[in-house]
């Protein structure tokens, strides 16, 4: 990024992806999801012409690129209607943790499928306990003579009936010793993770998929790791790494979240912009009334400032700046949520009683909208971090 434009290159790869997400639009989208089918096509499409493996290293089949690209990439594709989850899992989380810490052997197994969209992979930390509380987690690792058993519980993890692996976040048995924390709220023992790529035809692994309100073709599920033997070598990086390996995946997760709410946000304000436009039921069209106007001009600059607060985060990211980095995705993540929140809700409003019918596709996006405000970090999550490490805050938690 440069003098606050996106490079020529960056800009190219916007207008290519944007005619591909055209080419599909939100009704190939919706259809998937109706009849419960996936979007294949669309995925491999991308993976083909490289845009899922745009930010994979070069000498592993990728385009050489960064998380700024791949986060244009998602944003395109959503502004096209199609908000694709396992991109925010799959090249953005997996991608980049193997990319930075797997050993020689597994870069070479496993990027090139992820950068051709060959091979999917889901990623999996949310457990029905812990919840916002990852040092709560308790799937555990025990070590093994042909490797390491998993044993645990996660939950509203998405796409893993799409996945070849999941990437597991488990504590290991020696992590799980730790004792509770001094600050003695509740004693729980510090995170000390280890991440582990569990082939989902794993032995002893089963799911479950959670009826969920969400208009997409990609799903949620429950996980069960029941005693889950893995090699060795599922292992990503090291064992004792663990918490740098994964923040490593939050933050790209992160600022991709923020990508796939701004480019759902734009399609949204595009609907309502047209609708405007067109519907007239006095002497002129709606949108020349400001009640109408002034909410959807104010979409256009949360819209605006989260996309800004996003590419920021990205270069931050690119520079090796992790701290900054980690609190401008975070800002991204809930400046992003907020807008999307509003634009879909403006739009429906900006619509009328057109806006709760399916023909307009609208209300259809109203709980995805919603997702970005609950995940992958919720809202709050956000501002305990920006209170506690942004302002010196004292932790309330
Ligand atoms: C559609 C969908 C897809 C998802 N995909 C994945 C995935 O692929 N992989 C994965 O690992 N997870 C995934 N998740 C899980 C998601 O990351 C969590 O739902 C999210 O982190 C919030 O956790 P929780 O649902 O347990 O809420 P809880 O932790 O139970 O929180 C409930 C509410 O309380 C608030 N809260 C909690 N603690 C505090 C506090 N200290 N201060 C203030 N407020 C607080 C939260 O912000 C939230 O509003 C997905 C979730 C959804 C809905």
């Amino acid at each position: 990024m440069n003098n606050f434009t996106e490079s020529q290159e960056r800009l190219e790869l916007r207008k290519a992806v944007a005619d591909l997400g055209k080419k599909y639009g939100r009704d190939y989208f919706e259809k998937a999801a109706k009849e419960g089918r996936k979007t294949t096509e669309l995925w491999q499409e991308a993976g083909k012409l490289g845009y899922l493996g745009v930010a994979v290293p070069e000498e592993f089949g990728g385009g050489g690129g960064d998380i700024g690209d791949l986060a244009a990439v998602c944003e395109e594709l959503a502004a096209a209607g199609n908000p694709l989850l396992l991109m925010v899992v799959s090249p953005a989380i997996v991608g980049t943790i193997i990319a930075q810490y797997g050993t020689q052997e597994q870069k070479e197994r496993w990027l090139p499928g992820l950068a051709d969209g060959s091979s999917t992979f889901a990623f999996s930390i949310t457990e029905p306990d812990a919840g916002s509380n990852s040092h709560k987690i308790i799937t555990t690792a025990y070590r093994d003579a042909d490797g390491w058993r998993l044993k645990g519980t996660k939950t509203y993890i998405s796409g893993v009936d799409e996945a070849s692996h999941v990437l597991v976040v488990a504590r290991t048995e020696d992590a799980r010793t730790v004792p509770p924390s001094p600050d003695g709220l509740g004693g729980t023992p510090h995170l000390k993770p280890a991440l582990f790529l569990v082939p989902t035809d794993s032995k002893g692994f089963t799911y479950n998929e959670i009826d969920m309100g969400i208009v997409s073709p990609e799903k949620q599920f429950t996980l069960f790791f029941d005693d889950v033997l893995v090699p060795a070598d599922a292992l990503i990086g090291s064992e004792d790494a663990g918490i740098e390996q994964l923040f490593a995946g939050l933050n790209p997760e992160r600022i991709m979240g923020a990508s796939f709410a701004t480019g759902t946000a734009r399609l949204a304000l595009a609907k309502a912009t047209e609708y405007a436009k067109e519907r007239q039921v006095w002497k002129a069209p709606i949108g020349s009334h400001q009640a109408i106007a002034h909410p959807l001009a104010e979409s256009f600059i949360e819209i605006e400032m989260a996309r800004l607060m996003t590419q920021k985060a990205a270069a931050l990211y690119v520079s090796g700046d992790f701290m900054a980095a980690g609190e401008a995705a975070n800002m991204a993540k809930y400046a992003a949520g907020e807008a999307v929140c509003n634009a879909v809700d403006r739009a429906i409003q900006t619509h009328g009683g057109n806006g709760l019918a399916n023909e307009y596709g609208l209300v259809q996006m109203l709980a995805g909208s919603r997702l970005s405000r609950i995940a992958p970090v919720s809202r709050e999550m956000v501002l305990n971090f920006i209170a506690q490490f942004s302002l010196g805050l004292p932790k309330s938690y």
